[in-house]
């Protein structure tokens, strides 16, 4: 509470007499006193001399009160001035609500006492002392907010670096053949818990994004269709070993989308994660469709688990950051209540809407993703783009891990690719040779001639129109220059994400 000798009050009256009388009041009250006379000599006051309290009679020889109000009202260093209008004469109350309106904070009509002025300037130093304390208050969390963002920003960075010498290390353990089981359990353990951990550590990189509105998406034609196909590769074998069935129904046709792919697989991911995670029994159920024609046409999918539910109360809030429904220590899934505020972010940086229902604790739960289709791909247009993106390719993978190469061949067949393989660097050149294929995906690390070596010869022996793509382990710059120097198009770190792979399949 401000004393009254630290309080000022700007006095304005141009009637002498009465400007006077309310000087003396306050100064026998202790409060410092200023006085001016006229409008803008009390605009020019209060800018100098910041007083607490500026008494403001509402008829002034210059421009009125109500207008001093306003204009004390509009300046960031007046604002949070008190405004007490006073006037001389009989007021009506229309007059004393445009003051208020105006923005002042109390109103008194003579006659009045001189304790009734004093009593109204001290609760308006009350409540200026308040909103002051509220104010700083706002301030101080606001920066104490911005700071935890900017450190969660740097811990993400930080974590990074470790995590990606692990991954790299993983790889190259992984690249060795053991017959011991033991020792493949435990690289099975390492492998699984640092993928785990990076996506901890990408998911508080996005948060802090979210936070400093700094998501940016990079959007390209995407046919939602395949893209949900692919994020489905990946859950199906965690809705697996947790005995959940996934009942899937995609459309027939392609839903085009104007839209950043690789945003939308980490939302669908997301969804389809937590629906899995949070059901013990019964199963998860995906449905797409199409709703609407022409400009409001729109993709519709459904994710529909049979699990734990949401608590009504939780509900309204499940889409807000770090909400979590369940918030006991022993808090057996995990996760830090992220995922769902980013599928929202990302929802509606692409112009659509997320919803969420739940029945209840034990009911499953629903969460619906609205999503506008590309208006500019007409009913003719698709169909084109569609061979074209999807055309099958020539592909030759050359890679000397086993798994690694049945994988990508698995990925490229899926995707409608011709695809041969070849485990080593010679083998590989002799079936380039004898079959140019479009594309070859080169492995860099082979047993005999290496990938640089493979790309050299390629490019000697076959010409310009293969197109080269280098996978390596180490993602270093050295590494990618000496890549393109020897020949490769692109450059690709392994582990190399479908996504990706297939983004770069479209470019090239
Ligand atoms: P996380 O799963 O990492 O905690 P999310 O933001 O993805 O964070 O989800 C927030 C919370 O919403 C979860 O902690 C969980 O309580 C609840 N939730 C999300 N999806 C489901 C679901 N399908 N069924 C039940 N609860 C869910």
């Amino acid at each position: 509470m401000v004393e009254p000798r630290l309080a000022t009050v700007l006095n304005v009256n141009d009637d002498d007499a009465s400007r006077y009388l309310v000087s003396r009041l306050l100064s026998l009250a202790g409060y410092n006193v200023l006085e001016a006379a006229t409008g803008m000599g009390a605009l020019l006051m209060a800018q100098q001399h910041h007083p607490d309290v500026v008494i403001l009679d509402v008829k002034l020889p210059d421009i009125s009160g109500y207008e001093v109000c306003e204009r004390l009202r509009a300046n960031p260093q007046t604002a949070a001035m008190a405004v007490l209008h006073t006037s001389a004469t009989f007021v009506t109350s229309d007059k004393k609500v445009r003051g208020l309106d105006g923005g002042a904070d109390a109103y008194l009509t003579q006659p009045f006492e001189g304790a009734e002025l004093i009593a109204t300037v001290k609760s308006l130093l009350r409540l200026r002392h308040a909103e002051q304390v509220a104010r700083n208050r706002a301030n101080e969390l606001a920066e104490m907010d911005r700071r935890k963002d900017e450190f969660l920003a740097m811990l993400g960075h930080e974590l990074r670096n470790p995590l990606a010498a692990i991954m790299t290390a993983i790889g190259i353990l992984e690249r060795r053949p053991t017959s011991d089981d033991k020792e493949a359990r435990m690289r099975g353990i390492i492998q699984r818990q640092t993928n785990h951990l990076a996506r901890l550590v990408d998911d508080l990189l996005d948060v802090s994004r979210i936070t400093r509105d700094k998501v940016e998406l990079r959007p390209g034609t995407v046919d939602l269709v395949p893209l949900l196909r692919q994020v489905l590769q990946i859950a199906q074998p965690m809705a697996d070993s947790r005995g959940l069935g996934l009942d899937v129904s995609l459309p027939s046709g392609p839903l085009w989308l104007r839209a950043d792919a690789t945003r939308l697989e980490q939302v669908f991911t997301n969804l389809l994660d937590n629906a899995i995670k949070y059901t013990d029994a019964g199963g998860v159920h995906l449905h797409v469709e199409l709703e609407g024609v022409g400009g409001s046409a729109q993709a519709v999918v459904r994710v529909k688990d049979s699990g734990i539910g949401i608590p009504p109360e939780v509900l309204p809030h499940i889409f807000e950051l770090f909400a979590q429904a369940d918030t006991s220590l022993e808090r057996s899934r995990g996760g830090l209540g992220i995922g769902l505020t980013l599928v929202r972010k990302l929802i509606q940086l692409h112009g659509g809407e997320v919803t969420a229902r739940s029945n209840g604790p034990g009911h499953g739960s629903e969460f619906v993703v609205k999503l506008p289709l590309d208006p500019t791909m007409g009913e003719s247009a698709p169909a084109r783009d569609a061979v074209d993106l999807r055309r099958g390719r020539r592909v030759l993978v050359v890679e000397d891990n086993s798994d690694a190469r049945q994988a990508m061949r698995d990925l490229l067949e899926l995707w409608g690719h011709q695809v041969a393989v070849a485990p080593d660097g010679l083998q590989g050149v002799a079936l380039a040779v004898a079959q140019p294929p479009e594309l070859a995906l080169v492995d860099i690390g082979l047993p005999g001639l290496d990938g640089y070596q493979v790309a050299q010869t390629l490019r000697a022996q076959v010409g310009n129109h293969i197109r080269l793509v280098a996978m390596t382990g180490y993602g270093s710059p050295e590494g990618r220059d000496q890549a393109l120097r020897a020949g490769f198009d692109r450059h690709l770190v392994k582990p190399v994400k479908p996504d990706e792979l297939n983004r770069l399949l479209s470019e090239l």
